[in-house]
């Protein structure tokens, strides 16, 4: 979601969500509604049915909304779309708390006033799909799709061995989705390459044998749909939360460099332009 405010109206249409009807039709319409104003639109109706006293949303009910909502788009564009996934609501599956960063965040993307930029580069009128987009997941789940956003984001916590003796309990094995670790005699070993840093393991071991190393996140850059979709690619490490904030700046700033007439920061991320930013992070 775009702000707190917007969060605590996704959490209570979520929870309304239950005693909210939709018409046959009314799903249909709002299915042909480009996926990219479409949660807006549902999100706004469920909304208004709800303010309006209605347990059904109707046809006529999408198609008003729809209309106001296009109208008003330009108005609605601020130059940048950042949202997270529905961690902060509850989800037991966060491996890390993210608000502070998304305040973070969010606080930086403001201040890079990209509409302005946006407005400067782009001939013709501003569209949702010309924001820069960034968004956090707080789990490698990634429910709020990283690996197609400008940059995406998600918590991470790094399992570890530790010198308590493993009792050979398996427990480990079954919970490892990756197929990450393997198991001796001697104990667990962790296969890097698999695992996807969910700290799954270490909270299942009973001994302690599986800990965590430490808490960050991961960073995915360069993802993209529309026509031409592509798929972010992954910085390798972990990163606290200053350096996501230094990465963001330093994606922003390529992106500005580089984004002659609005085109996504996917479009104008090079391989090359990836290098130099790991050169730069040193990883
Ligand atoms: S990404 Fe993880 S923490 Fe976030 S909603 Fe999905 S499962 Fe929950
Ligand atoms: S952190 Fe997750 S993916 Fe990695 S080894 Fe543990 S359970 Fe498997
Ligand atoms: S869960 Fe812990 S104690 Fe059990 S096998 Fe794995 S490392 Fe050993």
């Amino acid at each position: 979601m775009g702000s707190f405010a917007h969060k605590m109206i996704a959490l209570a249409v979520l929870k309304g969500i239950a005693h909210m009807k939709w018409t046959p039709e009314a799903e249909t319409a709002i299915k042909k509604i480009p996926l990219l104003v479409r949660k807006k639109v549902r999100v706004r109706l469920e909304k208004k049915a709800r303010v309006e006293g209605k347990k059904i949303v109707s046809l006529d009910d999408v198609k008003t909304t729809q209309a106001r909502l296009l109208s008003r788009m330009g108005s609605e564009i601020k130059g940048f779309q950042l949202k997270i996934c529905f961690g902060p609501n509850g989800c037991p599956n966060r491996t890390n708390i993210s608000d502070q960063l998304y305040q973070k965040v969010e606080t930086l993307l403001k201040s890079e006033d990209l509409l302005s930029f946006l407005k400067k580069r782009v001939k013709g009128d501003l569209k949702f799909h010309h924001e820069f987009k960034i968004t956090l997941a707080d789990c490698p789940n990634a429910c709020s799709q990283p690996q197609i956003k400008d940059i995406g984001i998600i918590g991470a916590v790094l399992p570890a061995v530790a010198d308590e003796t493993c009792t050979q309990c398996e427990a480990c094995l079954e919970t490892c989705q990756e197929g990450a670790i393997e198991l001796d005699t001697l104990g667990p070993r962790i296969d890097f390459s698999r695992c996807l840093k969910c700290g799954k393991c270490a909270l299942a071991c009973p001994t302690g044998t599986l800990t965590t190393d430490c808490k960050g996140y991961r960073i995915q850059l360069g993802g993209k749909l529309g026509r031409h979709p592509k798929i972010a690619q992954e910085l390798p490490g972990l990163f606290n939360e200053k350096e996501v904030i230094e990465i963001v700046k330093a994606c922003i700033a390529v992106y500005k460099k580089k984004s002659t007439h609005g085109q996504r920061f996917a479009e104008i991320f090079t391989d090359t332009d990836f290098e130099q930013l790991k050169n730069k992070i040193n990883v």
